[in-house]
């Protein structure tokens, strides 16, 4: 789908690279306050996956002169379609879930946002005005953000925790120039994507043919039981995930894969004394 590219008045260099996603928005004049949100901070992505309606009349007119982003935006049928080239997924939630997964403060996110300038595309995930994210789609972010408001009431609208997470990403952008005029920093190496890495992040969609491949591997070899799931799955996604693989190092762990899936066969095994106990996951 052609889109106008964003014109220069969005002024930060996160506007290439990061994108904010509302997922399943139903309240259309939300869009427009996302918008408008996102544009006073600079930024100007936004994709919308399965909104109840958009365009629209309401939109627009809660975008107050932010049009050009909701021109621009993407309308996509599936959270999977709007992360699938990211290298960075951060989602945000209310609330805590079941099984834990790294939370950081908008702060940390927004000083995270900005360390992945150059190297991929960065997703912010926003979810419904009625039930927010569901648990699985909190597993597909590498990370959850939590915006610390009183736990007695802790749900913000939509569009104002969009203002929150812009307001500091733009705010870490506006240190970094203090910073970089009085203060050039030498660029530590830590990632995939930074200068002096030799390859190149894995992205969302490489990740998921990882866990697809493990999964039916772990199937195989009667490790997984897809009839008693318990957590494995989404503690094996956690594991990876913290892990931020890159490219070649998806090609070793679906390479290790392949090979355990051809000695299986090869040796025709049945499942004599390969039960290991899931128990404890
Ligand atoms: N009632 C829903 C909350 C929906 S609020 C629930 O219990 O899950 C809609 C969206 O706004 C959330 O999905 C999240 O993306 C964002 N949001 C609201 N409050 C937030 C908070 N304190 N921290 C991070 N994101 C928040």
């Amino acid at each position: 789908m052609h889109k106008p590219a964003l014109p220069s008045t969005f002024d930060l260099p996160a506007r290439d690279y990061v994108r904010v996603v509302m997922v399943e928005t139903s309240h259309s004049g939300n869009i427009g306050a996302v918008a408008r949100a996102m544009k006073n901070m600079g930024l100007g992505n936004l994709w919308l996956v399965n909104p109840a309606s958009f365009p629209d009349e309401t939109s627009y007119a809660r975008s107050s002169g932010a049009s050009d982003v909701l021109d621009h935006a993407r309308v996509v049928s599936s959270l999977d379609e709007a992360i699938e080239d990211c290298v960075l997924v951060m989602g945000t939630s209310a609330r805590g879930r079941k099984v834990p997964w790294p939370v950081m403060s908008p702060t940390d996110a927004a000083r995270q946002v900005g360390e992945y300038q150059g190297r991929g595309q960065v997703a912010l995930v926003f979810g419904r005005e009625s039930n927010g994210l569901s648990n699985e789609e909190l597993q597909r972010c590498h990370v959850h953000i939590h915006i610390p408001t009183n736990p007695d009431y802790s749900s913000l609208n939509v569009a104002m925790a969009v203002q929150v997470m812009c307001y500091e990403i733009r705010m870490e952008y506006l240190r970094g120039l203090e910073n970089s005029e009085n203060n050039p920093q030498l660029k530590p190496i830590t990632a995939p994507g930074d200068t002096g890495w030799d390859v190149p992040a894995a992205t969302v969609s490489e990740l998921e043919g990882f866990f697809a491949h493990l999964e039916t591997t772990l199937a195989e070899i009667d490790f997984h039981r897809r009839d008693n799931p318990r957590q494995l799955m989404t503690r094996l996604r956690r594991l990876y995930q913290r892990a931020r693989p890159d490219q070649m190092e998806v090609n070793i762990l679906r390479g290790i894969l392949t090979a355990v899936q051809k000695s299986t066969s090869a040796s025709g095994r049945g499942d004599g004394g390969r039960k290991q106990d899931q128990t404890n996951v």
